[in-house]
């Protein structure tokens, strides 16, 4: 709905944040018994959605004990795949909403699968204060909105074009992470001398090669307190070359675009689940089981995420939170890092982002071989037409560069054998 030109769903979600970001904050000191209290009523209220409102739960006729509620409820739930999903699709909305006009928010997920999940009315501001409170976790940096940042992802500028750019509005200042090479330091430091932001945020992988490019040309850059990575698995290599490096505490970042579960590193290094915003279980594979408790569209419970935790043997930490810890570490998205044609490093994010953009597509497979040659496997939901294919590959040259790309359509993309999984992008360049 637009209201003299303001999106009222924007407006809704601004104010969300105005309201709730600084309650958030304090929450997540609350001690672990009182955060507990407060999980299990959100949980309550989620599973009663579901029962009552959803279709595939209400047949399966539950028997949900909600008047001696404790979370040994939510075991009574079966695990669902987003294949499952997927094959019931209508089924998994609140009936509630079936009939209205839902925003979504899509993913290609790191299967190479397209998946949607509609927002519930309040998603957007809830993740952006579960965000803002992960940016402040290290004590050298309090964020608060409009504060500026530099943003080392989300941006692929278009040929000609500089490789930053200024959003004023949230004064966020991105720099392209595909052109992050000996060429472009000087602009991208007097890029980030003028934006004056103490938080720098970016790939884990970005922000590790911009880490390496300092270093060897022995640049400090004293005025960012603070940095923060996300959307990639984490190597345990890019946190130590980048925490000698600026002689801070990273803070990484581990979520899906479903919105299920919030994750994020304290300045001690141990992952803390968001409590407030969902529930973490690991299957007997320690895979991630995450069950949101904002969701109220489509209740998204014990959705199996295909991501692989490393269980924690600690679970405790010496920054007081309250805020569980779930696992030490994400082991399953290890993704390896594509070449583009001048040699600059490529974050894999940036590929599942441009395939985000084809629904035609089932699944994607990406191989660059040792030439920098791009092969690319893909399965259709619909026939593929050589113009669609054609916007796939452009998209791709934009990221990658004039590199030689064959394209092959399959019945599907295989599963390696002995990993069970589907590793979507792959390079034969070893760094
Ligand atoms: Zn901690």
């Amino acid at each position: 709905m637009q209201l003299a030109g303001i999106n009222t769903r924007n407006l809704a979600n601004g104010l969300y944040i105005i309201n709730n970001y600084s309650k958030y904050l304090a929450s997540q000191y609350f001690s672990p018994e009182k955060m507990k209290e407060l999980q299990l009523r959100k949980l309550k209220l989620i599973l009663q959605t579901a029962v009552n409102t959803v279709p595939f739960y209400k047949t399966l006729n539950l028997k949900i004990d909600f008047n001696n509620f404790s979370e040994i409820e939510l075991q009574k739930f079966p695990v669902v795949t987003k294949s499952i999903i997927k094959e019931h699709y209508n089924s998994f909305i609140s009936e509630k909403y079936a009939h209205k006009k839902l925003q979504y928010k899509s993913t290609s997920g790191s299967s190479g699968q397209p998946f949607k999940v509609p927002k519930s009315y309040y998603s957007d501001g809830i993740e952006q204060c579960m965000m803002f409170r992960a940016w402040s976790m290290n004590p050298a940096y309090k964020y608060s909105f409009h504060k500026p940042c530099i943003v080392l992802r989300s941006f692929s500028p278009k040929v000609g074009e500089p490789p930053f750019k200024v959003d004023k509005i949230l004064n966020y200042w991105y720099l392209s992470p595909f052109d992050i090479n000996q060429q472009n330091l000087a602009t991208y430091i007097q890029f980030i001398k003028k934006s004056k932001a103490q938080l720098l945020r970016g790939y884990p992988s970005s922000i590790y090669i911009l880490t390496l490019l300092l270093k060897e040309n022995n640049i400090r850059l004293p005025q960012i307190k603070t940095l923060f990575t996300s959307s990639e698995n984490l190597l345990p290599h890019y946190k130590k070359v980048i925490e000698d490096y600026w002689q801070t505490p990273l803070i990484d970042w581990y979520g899906q675009n479903e919105r299920t579960v919030t994750v994020q590193m304290c300045e001690h290094g141990n992952y803390h689940n968001n409590d407030e915003y969902g529930i973490v279980e690991l299957d007997e594979k320690n895979q991630i089981i995450a069950t949101s408790l904002n969701n109220n569209i489509m209740p998204l419970i014990r959705y199996a995420t295909n991501d692989i935790a490393i269980p924690a043997t600690n679970k405790t930490c010496t920054c007081k939170r309250g805020l569980s810890i779930p696992f030490a570490g994400i082991d399953g998205r290890a993704d390896d890092l594509l070449i583009k044609d001048d040699n600059t490093i490529i974050a894999t994010v940036n590929i599942y982002n441009a395939m985000e953009k084809f629904p035609d597509v089932k699944q994607f497979k990406i191989i660059q071989q040792t030439d920098k040659s791009i092969q690319l496997f893909l399965s259709e939901n619909t026939t593929l037409s050589q113009e669609y294919i054609c916007a796939i590959e452009m998209e791709l040259k934009q990221r990658l560069g004039n590199v030689l790309i064959t394209t092959e359509i399959v019945n599907e993309i295989e599963r390696n054998k002995n990993t069970e999984k589907i590793k979507s992008i792959e390079s034969l360049i070893k760094l």
